[in-house]
Protein backbone atom coordinates (compact mmCIF):
# COMPACT_ATOMS: atom_id res chain seq x y z
CA UNK A 1 0.00 0.00 0.00
CA UNK A 2 1.53 3.57 -1.12
CA UNK A 3 2.35 6.16 2.00
CA UNK A 4 -0.63 8.22 0.14
CA UNK A 5 -3.11 5.22 1.14
CA UNK A 6 -2.28 4.90 4.43
CA UNK A 7 -5.66 4.37 6.83
CA UNK A 8 -6.62 8.20 7.86
CA UNK A 9 -7.36 8.18 11.46
CA UNK A 10 -10.96 8.30 11.22
CA UNK A 11 -12.56 9.78 14.65
CA UNK A 12 -16.07 9.22 15.49
CA UNK A 13 -17.14 12.83 13.96
CA UNK A 14 -15.49 11.47 10.96
CA UNK A 15 -16.24 8.03 10.48
CA UNK A 16 -20.17 7.66 9.38
CA UNK A 17 -22.53 5.78 11.68
CA UNK A 18 -23.10 3.18 8.89
CA UNK A 19 -19.74 2.30 7.93
CA UNK A 20 -19.56 1.78 11.71
CA UNK A 21 -22.51 -0.77 12.09
CA UNK A 22 -24.65 -2.05 9.49
CA UNK A 23 -22.40 -1.45 6.58
CA UNK A 24 -19.45 -2.25 8.15
CA UNK A 25 -20.43 -6.30 8.17
CA UNK A 26 -20.83 -6.10 4.19
CA UNK A 27 -17.57 -3.93 3.95
CA UNK A 28 -15.33 -6.94 5.89
CA UNK A 29 -17.03 -9.79 3.84
CA UNK A 30 -15.75 -7.64 0.42
CA UNK A 31 -11.76 -8.18 2.30
CA UNK A 32 -11.44 -4.05 1.05
CA UNK A 33 -7.90 -2.82 1.36
CA UNK A 34 -7.65 -0.06 4.34
CA UNK A 35 -7.83 2.59 0.92
CA UNK A 36 -10.75 1.10 -0.29
CA UNK A 37 -12.34 1.26 3.03
CA UNK A 38 -10.94 5.02 3.85
CA UNK A 39 -13.36 5.74 0.37
CA UNK A 40 -16.45 4.08 1.28
CA UNK A 41 -16.07 5.56 5.26
CA UNK A 42 -15.52 9.24 5.11
CA UNK A 43 -17.67 11.71 2.86
CA UNK A 44 -15.45 13.65 0.54
CA UNK A 45 -16.76 17.33 1.61
CA UNK A 46 -19.03 18.71 4.74
CA UNK A 47 -20.29 22.10 4.07
CA UNK A 48 -21.99 23.98 7.84
CA UNK A 49 -23.40 27.09 6.83
CA UNK A 50 -24.79 29.94 9.37
CA UNK A 51 -27.09 32.44 7.73
CA UNK A 52 -29.02 35.34 9.06
CA UNK A 53 -32.57 35.30 8.06
CA UNK A 54 -35.17 38.62 9.00
CA UNK A 55 -38.39 37.36 10.54
CA UNK A 56 -41.47 38.56 10.34
CA UNK A 57 -41.51 40.56 13.55
CA UNK A 58 -38.18 41.82 12.90
CA UNK A 59 -35.97 39.85 14.44
CA UNK A 60 -32.83 38.31 13.22
CA UNK A 61 -32.03 34.84 13.86
CA UNK A 62 -29.21 32.45 12.74
CA UNK A 63 -29.61 29.50 11.01
CA UNK A 64 -27.61 26.36 10.65
CA UNK A 65 -27.34 24.76 7.51
CA UNK A 66 -25.48 21.31 6.30
CA UNK A 67 -24.41 19.85 2.89
CA UNK A 68 -22.55 16.56 2.54
CA UNK A 69 -20.80 15.38 -1.04
CA UNK A 70 -20.49 11.62 0.40
CA UNK A 71 -18.71 10.32 -3.17
CA UNK A 72 -18.92 11.37 -6.45
CA UNK A 73 -16.65 9.15 -7.71
CA UNK A 74 -19.62 8.31 -10.42
CA UNK A 75 -20.80 11.72 -11.46
CA UNK A 76 -22.11 14.83 -9.67
CA UNK A 77 -23.82 14.09 -6.23
CA UNK A 78 -27.27 13.35 -5.78
CA UNK A 79 -29.46 14.12 -3.03
CA UNK A 80 -32.15 15.94 -0.78
CA UNK A 81 -32.72 18.70 1.41
CA UNK A 82 -34.49 18.12 4.57
CA UNK A 83 -35.58 21.08 7.02
CA UNK A 84 -36.08 19.22 10.63
CA UNK A 85 -35.01 20.66 13.87
CA UNK A 86 -33.17 17.62 14.75
CA UNK A 87 -30.75 18.04 11.87
CA UNK A 88 -27.68 16.61 12.42
CA UNK A 89 -24.75 16.44 10.08
CA UNK A 90 -23.24 12.23 11.37
CA UNK A 91 -27.20 11.65 10.43
CA UNK A 92 -27.24 13.77 7.06
CA UNK A 93 -23.94 12.16 6.04
CA UNK A 94 -25.55 8.61 6.49
CA UNK A 95 -28.30 9.07 4.59
CA UNK A 96 -25.28 10.74 1.63
CA UNK A 97 -24.10 7.58 1.73
CA UNK A 98 -27.19 5.55 1.25
CA UNK A 99 -27.62 7.76 -1.81
CA UNK A 100 -24.41 7.16 -3.57
CA UNK A 101 -25.60 3.49 -3.03
CA UNK A 102 -28.77 3.97 -4.32
CA UNK A 103 -27.79 5.79 -7.27
CA UNK A 104 -25.02 3.11 -7.93
CA UNK A 105 -27.17 -0.04 -7.33
CA UNK A 106 -29.21 1.36 -10.27
CA UNK A 107 -26.21 2.14 -12.18
CA UNK A 108 -27.19 5.86 -12.65
CA UNK A 109 -24.25 8.52 -13.19
CA UNK A 110 -24.38 9.88 -9.89
CA UNK A 111 -22.66 10.00 -6.78
CA UNK A 112 -24.20 10.81 -2.95
CA UNK A 113 -25.27 13.69 -1.37
CA UNK A 114 -27.88 15.23 1.58
CA UNK A 115 -28.29 18.43 3.23
CA UNK A 116 -30.80 20.53 5.03
CA UNK A 117 -31.61 23.29 7.71
CA UNK A 118 -32.10 22.74 11.27
CA UNK A 119 -35.02 24.26 11.51
CA UNK A 120 -39.04 23.72 12.06
CA UNK A 121 -40.76 24.64 9.01
CA UNK A 122 -44.03 24.21 11.20
CA UNK A 123 -42.92 27.26 13.12
CA UNK A 124 -42.37 29.81 10.56
CA UNK A 125 -44.81 31.90 8.13
CA UNK A 126 -44.68 31.12 4.21
CA UNK A 127 -42.37 34.13 3.53
CA UNK A 128 -39.80 33.00 6.46
CA UNK A 129 -39.67 29.98 5.11
CA UNK A 130 -38.91 31.77 1.62
CA UNK A 131 -36.38 33.65 3.18
CA UNK A 132 -34.81 30.11 4.80
CA UNK A 133 -34.62 28.15 1.79
CA UNK A 134 -33.00 31.25 -0.23
CA UNK A 135 -30.54 32.12 2.66
CA UNK A 136 -29.74 28.39 2.93
CA UNK A 137 -29.02 28.43 -1.08
CA UNK A 138 -26.76 31.64 -1.00
CA UNK A 139 -24.77 29.91 1.36
CA UNK A 140 -23.94 26.80 -0.43
CA UNK A 141 -24.50 28.06 -4.16
CA UNK A 142 -20.81 27.54 -4.68
CA UNK A 143 -20.46 23.95 -3.93
CA UNK A 144 -23.74 23.22 -5.78
CA UNK A 145 -24.68 23.11 -9.71
CA UNK A 146 -25.66 20.83 -12.43
CA UNK A 147 -22.65 18.65 -12.48
CA UNK A 148 -21.38 19.12 -8.97
CA UNK A 149 -23.95 18.91 -6.90
CA UNK A 150 -27.64 18.29 -7.25
CA UNK A 151 -30.34 18.58 -4.10
CA UNK A 152 -34.09 17.37 -4.24
CA UNK A 153 -36.78 17.22 -1.79
CA UNK A 154 -36.55 15.66 1.31
CA UNK A 155 -38.55 15.49 4.84
CA UNK A 156 -40.66 18.75 5.16
CA UNK A 157 -39.54 20.46 1.82
CA UNK A 158 -41.67 19.96 -1.23
CA UNK A 159 -41.73 21.02 -5.27
CA UNK A 160 -42.83 25.17 -3.85
CA UNK A 161 -38.93 24.92 -1.86
CA UNK A 162 -37.27 23.28 -5.07
CA UNK A 163 -39.19 26.42 -7.06
CA UNK A 164 -37.49 28.58 -4.97
CA UNK A 165 -33.95 26.87 -5.01
CA UNK A 166 -34.33 27.07 -8.81
CA UNK A 167 -35.06 30.96 -8.81
CA UNK A 168 -32.49 32.01 -5.63
CA UNK A 169 -29.82 29.99 -7.79
CA UNK A 170 -30.60 31.59 -11.16
CA UNK A 171 -30.52 35.04 -9.65
CA UNK A 172 -27.17 34.42 -8.41
CA UNK A 173 -25.96 32.86 -11.88
CA UNK A 174 -27.78 35.33 -13.74
CA UNK A 175 -28.63 32.32 -16.37
CA UNK A 176 -31.38 29.43 -16.50
CA UNK A 177 -29.76 26.51 -14.76
CA UNK A 178 -33.13 24.30 -14.24
CA UNK A 179 -30.96 21.13 -13.68
CA UNK A 180 -29.89 22.69 -10.68
CA UNK A 181 -32.51 20.86 -8.69
CA UNK A 182 -34.92 18.10 -9.38
CA UNK A 183 -38.33 17.69 -7.62
CA UNK A 184 -39.58 20.97 -9.08
CA UNK A 185 -43.25 22.01 -10.24
CA UNK A 186 -43.82 20.73 -14.22
CA UNK A 187 -44.09 24.52 -15.34
CA UNK A 188 -40.25 24.82 -13.82
CA UNK A 189 -39.12 21.75 -15.71
CA UNK A 190 -40.25 19.10 -12.98
CA UNK A 191 -41.54 15.68 -14.31
CA UNK A 192 -45.44 15.12 -13.84
CA UNK A 193 -44.00 11.14 -12.88
CA UNK A 194 -41.84 12.36 -10.22
CA UNK A 195 -44.65 12.00 -7.97
CA UNK A 196 -45.47 8.31 -8.23
CA UNK A 197 -42.08 6.93 -9.52
CA UNK A 198 -40.71 5.75 -6.34
CA UNK A 199 -43.99 3.91 -6.03
CA UNK A 200 -44.10 2.77 -9.76
CA UNK A 201 -40.16 1.67 -9.83
CA UNK A 202 -40.71 -0.48 -6.64
CA UNK A 203 -44.11 -2.20 -8.24
CA UNK A 204 -42.33 -2.96 -11.52
CA UNK A 205 -39.51 -5.08 -9.28
CA UNK A 206 -42.32 -6.30 -7.53
CA UNK A 207 -44.14 -7.96 -10.60
CA UNK A 208 -40.72 -8.96 -11.67
CA UNK A 209 -39.93 -10.66 -8.32
CA UNK A 210 -43.57 -11.81 -8.03
CA UNK A 211 -42.82 -14.22 -11.62
CA UNK A 212 -39.40 -15.52 -10.45
CA UNK A 213 -41.70 -16.75 -7.35
CA UNK A 214 -44.01 -17.91 -9.49
CA UNK A 215 -47.20 -15.73 -7.85
CA UNK A 216 -49.62 -14.19 -10.07
CA UNK A 217 -51.41 -10.65 -9.69
CA UNK A 218 -54.85 -11.80 -9.62
CA UNK A 219 -55.79 -12.68 -5.93
CA UNK A 220 -52.75 -11.35 -4.15
CA UNK A 221 -53.64 -10.04 -1.71
CA UNK A 222 -51.18 -6.89 -0.43
CA UNK A 223 -51.41 -4.81 2.63
CA UNK A 224 -49.51 -1.56 2.61
CA UNK A 225 -47.99 0.48 6.01
CA UNK A 226 -48.06 4.41 5.60
CA UNK A 227 -50.82 6.30 2.92
CA UNK A 228 -48.63 9.32 2.01
CA UNK A 229 -47.06 9.54 -1.04
CA UNK A 230 -45.16 6.74 -1.34
CA UNK A 231 -47.84 4.55 0.10
CA UNK A 232 -51.45 5.76 -0.99
CA UNK A 233 -49.37 6.17 -4.75
CA UNK A 234 -48.42 2.48 -4.02
CA UNK A 235 -52.16 1.41 -3.09
CA UNK A 236 -53.51 3.09 -5.67
CA UNK A 237 -51.90 1.64 -8.44
CA UNK A 238 -51.65 -1.72 -7.61
CA UNK A 239 -55.48 -1.43 -7.15
CA UNK A 240 -55.51 -0.31 -10.87
CA UNK A 241 -53.25 -3.48 -11.73
CA UNK A 242 -55.82 -6.14 -10.37
CA UNK A 243 -54.14 -6.48 -7.28
CA UNK A 244 -55.80 -7.31 -3.89
CA UNK A 245 -55.52 -4.35 -1.67
CA UNK A 246 -56.27 -5.71 1.58
CA UNK A 247 -55.14 -3.22 4.14
CA UNK A 248 -53.77 0.18 4.58
CA UNK A 249 -52.69 2.66 7.13
CA UNK A 250 -51.44 5.94 8.33
CA UNK A 251 -50.33 7.75 11.73
CA UNK A 252 -53.95 7.14 13.23
CA UNK A 253 -53.79 3.25 12.23
CA UNK A 254 -54.97 0.98 9.60
CA UNK A 255 -58.10 -0.83 8.01
CA UNK A 256 -58.51 -4.12 6.68
CA UNK A 257 -60.78 -6.59 4.62
CA UNK A 258 -59.84 -9.56 3.40
CA UNK A 259 -62.10 -9.43 0.06
CA UNK A 260 -59.77 -5.73 -0.88
CA UNK A 261 -60.27 -2.30 -0.51
CA UNK A 262 -61.82 -0.07 -2.86
CA UNK A 263 -58.40 2.57 -3.03
CA UNK A 264 -59.78 4.91 -4.88
CA UNK A 265 -62.83 5.65 -2.61
CA UNK A 266 -60.07 5.09 0.66
CA UNK A 267 -58.21 7.99 -1.00
CA UNK A 268 -61.28 9.80 -1.27
CA UNK A 269 -62.41 9.01 2.70
CA UNK A 270 -59.06 10.49 3.77
CA UNK A 271 -59.17 13.72 1.67
CA UNK A 272 -62.32 14.66 3.44
CA UNK A 273 -61.50 13.01 7.12
CA UNK A 274 -57.98 13.28 7.15
CA UNK A 275 -57.52 9.23 8.00
CA UNK A 276 -57.63 6.07 5.98
CA UNK A 277 -59.87 5.26 9.70
CA UNK A 278 -63.59 4.84 9.59
CA UNK A 279 -63.47 3.80 6.00
CA UNK A 280 -66.80 2.24 5.46
CA UNK A 281 -66.56 -1.73 5.14
CA UNK A 282 -63.75 -2.27 6.69
CA UNK A 283 -62.34 -3.26 9.92
CA UNK A 284 -59.80 -1.12 12.20
CA UNK A 285 -56.13 -2.13 12.72
CA UNK A 286 -53.23 -0.85 14.81
CA UNK A 287 -50.07 -0.41 12.65
CA UNK A 288 -48.45 -3.18 14.17
CA UNK A 289 -51.00 -5.87 13.30
CA UNK A 290 -50.83 -4.56 9.49
CA UNK A 291 -47.16 -5.68 9.59
CA UNK A 292 -48.55 -9.36 10.23
CA UNK A 293 -51.70 -9.43 9.11
CA UNK A 294 -52.98 -12.54 6.97
CA UNK A 295 -51.40 -10.87 3.15
CA UNK A 296 -48.96 -12.10 0.72
CA UNK A 297 -47.01 -8.92 -0.07
CA UNK A 298 -46.12 -6.84 2.34
CA UNK A 299 -44.88 -2.98 1.47
CA UNK A 300 -43.86 -1.06 4.36
CA UNK A 301 -44.13 2.12 3.01
CA UNK A 302 -44.08 4.73 6.46
CA UNK A 303 -41.19 4.81 8.91
CA UNK A 304 -38.10 2.57 9.91
CA UNK A 305 -37.73 0.14 12.49
CA UNK A 306 -41.22 -1.36 11.54
CA UNK A 307 -39.80 -4.83 11.63
CA UNK A 308 -37.44 -6.58 13.97
CA UNK A 309 -36.36 -10.06 15.52
CA UNK A 310 -39.73 -9.34 17.57
CA UNK A 311 -42.04 -9.42 14.51
CA UNK A 312 -40.72 -11.97 12.08
CA UNK A 313 -41.74 -14.57 13.12
CA UNK A 314 -45.69 -13.28 13.05
CA UNK A 315 -45.05 -12.09 9.56
CA UNK A 316 -47.24 -13.91 6.69
CA UNK A 317 -45.92 -12.57 3.54
CA UNK A 318 -43.86 -14.42 1.18
CA UNK A 319 -42.92 -10.98 -0.11
CA UNK A 320 -41.43 -7.64 1.13
CA UNK A 321 -41.16 -4.71 -0.87
CA UNK A 322 -39.19 -1.97 1.54
CA UNK A 323 -40.73 1.36 0.19
CA UNK A 324 -39.67 3.23 3.40
CA UNK A 325 -35.89 3.84 4.01
CA UNK A 326 -34.88 1.17 6.61
CA UNK A 327 -38.04 -0.24 7.92
CA UNK A 328 -36.57 -3.47 8.84
CA UNK A 329 -33.76 -4.34 10.80
CA UNK A 330 -30.25 -5.81 9.43
CA UNK A 331 -30.92 -8.77 12.29
CA UNK A 332 -34.72 -9.20 11.10
CA UNK A 333 -33.19 -9.28 7.34
CA UNK A 334 -31.13 -11.96 8.03
CA UNK A 335 -34.56 -14.09 9.75
CA UNK A 336 -36.39 -13.72 6.91
CA UNK A 337 -33.90 -15.06 5.05
CA UNK A 338 -34.00 -18.01 7.27
CA UNK A 339 -37.72 -18.04 6.63
CA UNK A 340 -37.70 -18.34 2.95
CA UNK A 341 -39.18 -14.50 2.72
CA UNK A 342 -38.00 -12.68 -0.34
CA UNK A 343 -37.36 -8.71 1.16
CA UNK A 344 -36.73 -6.34 -1.61
CA UNK A 345 -34.36 -3.80 0.14
CA UNK A 346 -35.08 0.00 0.32
CA UNK A 347 -32.06 0.82 -2.01
CA UNK A 348 -33.16 -1.73 -4.45
CA UNK A 349 -37.05 -1.54 -4.09
CA UNK A 350 -37.77 2.74 -4.02
CA UNK A 351 -34.82 3.87 -5.90
CA UNK A 352 -37.13 5.14 -9.03
CA UNK A 353 -37.54 8.16 -6.98
CA UNK A 354 -33.98 9.22 -7.91
CA UNK A 355 -34.22 7.64 -11.39
CA UNK A 356 -37.04 10.00 -11.78
CA UNK A 357 -34.93 12.77 -10.53
CA UNK A 358 -32.65 11.54 -12.89
CA UNK A 359 -34.98 11.69 -15.60
CA UNK A 360 -35.80 15.18 -14.95
CA UNK A 361 -32.27 16.40 -14.83
CA UNK A 362 -31.08 15.15 -18.00
CA UNK A 363 -34.41 16.33 -19.87
CA UNK A 364 -33.64 20.09 -18.33
CA UNK A 365 -29.88 19.63 -19.36
CA UNK A 366 -31.06 19.17 -23.34
CA UNK A 367 -34.01 21.21 -22.63
CA UNK A 368 -35.59 18.25 -24.69
CA UNK A 369 -39.02 16.80 -22.62
CA UNK A 370 -40.24 13.46 -23.36
CA UNK A 371 -43.72 11.72 -23.84
CA UNK A 372 -45.11 9.95 -20.21
CA UNK A 373 -44.38 6.67 -22.26
CA UNK A 374 -40.74 7.43 -22.41
CA UNK A 375 -39.99 7.71 -18.75
CA UNK A 376 -42.24 4.97 -17.69
CA UNK A 377 -40.11 2.72 -20.39
CA UNK A 378 -36.62 3.77 -18.85
CA UNK A 379 -38.16 3.83 -15.66
CA UNK A 380 -38.90 -0.19 -16.09
CA UNK A 381 -35.82 -0.67 -17.87
CA UNK A 382 -33.62 0.45 -15.34
CA UNK A 383 -35.46 -1.02 -12.31
CA UNK A 384 -35.81 -4.81 -13.82
CA UNK A 385 -32.36 -4.46 -15.01
CA UNK A 386 -31.24 -3.21 -11.38
CA UNK A 387 -33.46 -6.45 -9.56
CA UNK A 388 -32.34 -8.92 -11.89
CA UNK A 389 -28.50 -7.94 -11.05
CA UNK A 390 -29.25 -7.84 -7.17
CA UNK A 391 -31.36 -11.29 -7.86
CA UNK A 392 -28.65 -13.13 -9.51
CA UNK A 393 -25.87 -12.41 -6.97
CA UNK A 394 -28.09 -13.85 -4.11
CA UNK A 395 -28.61 -16.84 -6.46
CA UNK A 396 -24.75 -17.10 -6.81
CA UNK A 397 -23.61 -16.18 -2.92
CA UNK A 398 -26.93 -17.38 -1.39
CA UNK A 399 -27.34 -14.25 0.58
CA UNK A 400 -29.58 -11.61 1.37
CA UNK A 401 -31.24 -9.00 -1.51
CA UNK A 402 -29.79 -6.23 0.72
CA UNK A 403 -26.11 -7.76 1.14
CA UNK A 404 -26.54 -8.13 -2.71
CA UNK A 405 -27.17 -4.48 -3.17
CA UNK A 406 -24.84 -3.29 -1.26
CA UNK A 407 -22.05 -4.96 -2.51
CA UNK A 408 -22.82 -4.28 -6.49
CA UNK A 409 -23.21 -1.08 -5.13
CA UNK A 410 -19.50 -0.82 -3.16
CA UNK A 411 -17.84 -2.37 -6.47
CA UNK A 412 -19.56 0.26 -8.74
CA UNK A 413 -17.97 3.06 -6.64
CA UNK A 414 -14.79 1.86 -5.88
CA UNK A 415 -14.33 0.16 -9.97
CA UNK A 416 -14.96 4.57 -10.75
CA UNK A 417 -12.21 5.27 -8.04
CA UNK A 418 -9.75 2.89 -9.07
CA UNK A 419 -10.14 4.37 -12.72
CA UNK A 420 -9.80 7.72 -11.65
CA UNK A 421 -6.43 6.65 -10.16
CA UNK A 422 -7.53 7.36 -6.44
CA UNK A 423 -6.82 3.02 -5.94
P1 LIG B 1 -45.16 11.12 3.59
O1 LIG B 1 -44.85 12.07 4.66
O2 LIG B 1 -45.86 11.61 2.36
O3 LIG B 1 -46.06 9.92 4.17
C1 LIG B 1 -45.76 9.22 5.34
C2 LIG B 1 -46.95 8.37 5.71
O4 LIG B 1 -46.62 7.63 6.88
C3 LIG B 1 -48.21 9.18 6.07
O5 LIG B 1 -49.33 8.53 5.52
C4 LIG B 1 -48.28 9.08 7.58
O6 LIG B 1 -49.60 9.15 8.07
C5 LIG B 1 -47.71 7.70 7.77
N1 LIG B 1 -47.27 7.46 9.13
C6 LIG B 1 -46.71 8.32 10.01
N2 LIG B 1 -46.53 7.72 11.20
C7 LIG B 1 -46.99 6.46 11.05
C8 LIG B 1 -47.07 5.34 11.90
N3 LIG B 1 -46.70 5.42 13.19
N4 LIG B 1 -47.54 4.19 11.39
C9 LIG B 1 -47.95 4.13 10.10
N5 LIG B 1 -47.93 5.14 9.25
C10 LIG B 1 -47.44 6.29 9.74
O7 LIG B 1 -43.79 10.40 3.24
P2 LIG B 1 -43.42 9.63 1.89
O8 LIG B 1 -42.76 10.56 0.93
O9 LIG B 1 -44.59 8.82 1.44
O10 LIG B 1 -42.26 8.67 2.43
C11 LIG B 1 -42.56 7.43 3.08
C12 LIG B 1 -41.28 6.63 3.23
O11 LIG B 1 -40.71 6.39 1.94
C13 LIG B 1 -40.19 7.31 4.05
O12 LIG B 1 -39.47 6.30 4.71
C14 LIG B 1 -39.30 7.93 2.98
O13 LIG B 1 -37.99 8.14 3.45
C15 LIG B 1 -39.37 6.85 1.92
N6 LIG B 1 -39.00 7.31 0.58
C16 LIG B 1 -39.75 8.28 -0.05
C17 LIG B 1 -39.41 8.65 -1.34
C18 LIG B 1 -40.25 9.65 -2.09
O14 LIG B 1 -40.06 9.75 -3.30
N7 LIG B 1 -41.17 10.35 -1.44
C19 LIG B 1 -38.28 8.09 -1.99
C20 LIG B 1 -37.55 7.11 -1.31
C21 LIG B 1 -37.94 6.73 -0.03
Amino acid sequence: MSKNHERIHIDEGNLCHLCATELGGIYAELDLTEAELNILSVPRRIFTVHFPVRLSNGTTRMFIGHRVQFSDARGPSKGGIRFHPDLKVDHVSDLALLMALKCAVVNIPFGGAKGGVVVNPKELTRGELELVTRGYIRAIADFIGPFKDIPAPDVYTDERIMAWILDEFEHLKREHVPAVVTGKPYELGGLRARKYSTSLGGIYVLEDAMKKQGMEKSGTRVAVQGFGNVGENAARILYEMGFTVIAVSDSGGGIINQKGLDVPEVIKHKKISGAVSGFPGSEQMTNADLLTCDCDILVPAALSDQLTRNNVKDVKAKIILELANAPTSLEADNMFFDKSVMLIPDILANSGGVVGSYFEWIQNINNDYWEESKVLDRLKKIMITAFNEVYSVCQEENCTMRKAAYKIAVKRILSAERLRGNL
